[in-house]
């Protein structure tokens, strides 16, 4: 099964889709990487879905991606005595350290390095942002704030922090636990939230250790503003729309998305957006005309790939969500700005072999107009490379690997098959122009451009490259 696309989908299970069957379907329409969100998934839950989502690769014969996503540092408020209460302009609202019950001045907020790391002049959202407090003054055991914008405030409210960095860890004791977990099972990728400093991301890496890929949320100004260093250490990021729509103003969104999907083509890292991309399909079967337009500007754009969260969790129209998607990408893919507008931001090659390899081999493809680019890649790097290129000719991955081929389903354009290593030059044009053939890229007579590297079976230089004749009834090459 070939997409006819080269940007990737990403849905997420929930209790609209965890049964096999339904997994089943949500691949067929289109999606290529499964995320769990582990903010509402226990660790029986996760290893099922996993066997689920294997049990779907099985029967389909491609692979499929494992996103888990940990939950990061949720901060909330305590609770209230009397139920909700409406803050109005101007009045003043502590938030304290001590376990009172909450009432119209004052509420119990249970993480002492808030507290502690809260200075005057600080804003603290309440409740996605409805609500928003400006601290008068702090003690580190009481803070003091005006009221910016009143509302109701209830139980348990979120609170983000858009100005305050927090001495925790990236690790939160339950996000650490369900890293484990989540290793434990075997999944490609896992997400941080709320990541706030590169070394953030370097405590992780030492925890996963290869594992799995890192793909970094960006979902806090703090985080903005350090992109280059949070995407040097990632292997992928992710434009966290929610949250940043929260902590950031909203309007500021569509210039982040665009500056951080550049950035990521760039550097060559996977680039996923996220977030309310097809939000009104949690109840209806049809999307907003702007919903499709945000989905075809993220396409446009050269994201590696678009995400689903409630819309395939938890929402009436899973299957419906994906298939939309994965038409307007089609579309977008096959409009004329397309080509140009990703070409227009092509960076130039690095000075590595598989660098200029994977430029000079998206320049024949084009120029010869071959079926496809057949590139033999073990570490995953010299796929992303050759994607990072957005070439018009579709990519085939072939790795001996198969977590790697897993992980690369997240990556714009690589179809990606598990395979040997070529054991020579005449193996080599034979598996490629064969897998060509077979899923249905290539037909006798055309051709394919090869790229590898030789000593076979070594991973890291890619030094070679090779056109090659798909033979008579797809056998070999020539
Ligand atoms: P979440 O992350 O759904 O886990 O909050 C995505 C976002 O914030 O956009
Ligand atoms: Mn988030």
């Amino acid at each position: 099964m070939r997409r006819n696309r080269k940007v990737k989908i990403l849905a997420t299970l929930g209790p609209s889709s965890s049964d096999e069957d339904q997994i089943s379907r949500l691949h067929v329409a289109g999606a290529d990487v499964f995320r769990i969100n582990m903010s509402h998934t226990n660790h029986d839950k996760l290893r099922e879905l996993v066997t689920n989502i294997r049990a779907v690769e099985t029967r389909h014969g491609r692979p499929i991606g494992i996103l888990a996503d940990l939950q990061g540092p949720k901060l909330r408020l305590g609770t209230f005595a009397n139920g909700p209460q409406m803050l109005t302009i101007g009045q003043r609202f502590s938030l304290t350290n001590e376990r009172v019950d909450g009432d119209a001045t004052a509420v119990h907020l249970p993480h002492p390095e808030i507290l502690e790391a809260l200075r005057p002049g600080h804003r603290l959202l309440i409740d996605d942002g409805k609500l928003r407090l400006r601290v008068i003054s702090c003690d580190g055991q009481v803070a003091v704030t005006e009221v910016e914008i009143g509302g109701k405030v209830s139980d348990r409210k979120g609170v983000s922090l858009p100005d305050t960095i927090l001495a925790t860890g990236a690790l939160t004791d339950k996000d650490h636990a369900d890293l484990l977990a989540a290793l434990d099972a075997d999944v490609d990728w896992i997400a941080l939230s709320f990541v706030q400093r590169p070394e953030d991301v370097a405590d992780v890496r030492k925890v996963v250790r290869g594992k799995c890929g890192i793909m970094s949320k960006i979902e806090k100004p703090q985080a903005v503003e350090r992109l280059d260093e949070i995407m040097e250490l990632s292997d992928a990021i992710m434009v966290a729309r929610g949250d940043l729509g929260v902590e950031m103003p909203l309007e500021a969104v569509p210039g982040i998305q665009k500056r951080i999907t550049r950035a990521c083509r760039k550097a060559g890292k996977p680039v996923v957006v996220a977030t309310q991309m097809l939000e009104s399909m949690i109840q209806s079967p049809v999307p907003t005309r702007a919903e499709v337009s945000d989905v075809a500007t993220a396409v446009f754009e050269g994201a590696d790939a678009v995400m689903l969260s409630a819309e395939s969790a938890a929402g009436a129209y899973p299957v419906e969500a994906v298939t939309t998607m994965s038409r307007v990408a089609e579309e977008v893919e096959k409009n004329e700005y397309f080509l140009s507008i990703l070409n227009a931001q092509r960076p130039e090659p690095q000075q590595t072999g598989a660098d200029v390899i994977s430029s000079a081999a998206r320049q024949i493809a084009e120029t010869l107009g071959l079926a496809a680019i057949v590139c033999f890649t073990s570490s995953g790097a010299t796929g992303i490379r050759a994607s990072r290129e957005r070439p018009n000719t579709p990519i085939i991955a072939l790795s001996p690997n198969r977590a790697m081929a897993r992980r690369l389903a997240v990556v714009w354009g690589l179809h990606c098959v598990v395979s040997d290593d070529a054991r020579n030059l005449d193996d080599l044009v034979d598996r490629s122009c064969r897998i060509a053939y077979q899923e249905g890229f290539g037909r006798p007579g055309q051709r394919v451009i090869i790229t590898a590297g030789v000593p076979f079976g070594t991973p890291g230089a890619t030094n070679l490259i090779r056109i090659a004749f798909i033979g008579a009834d797809g056998l070999g090459g020539i």
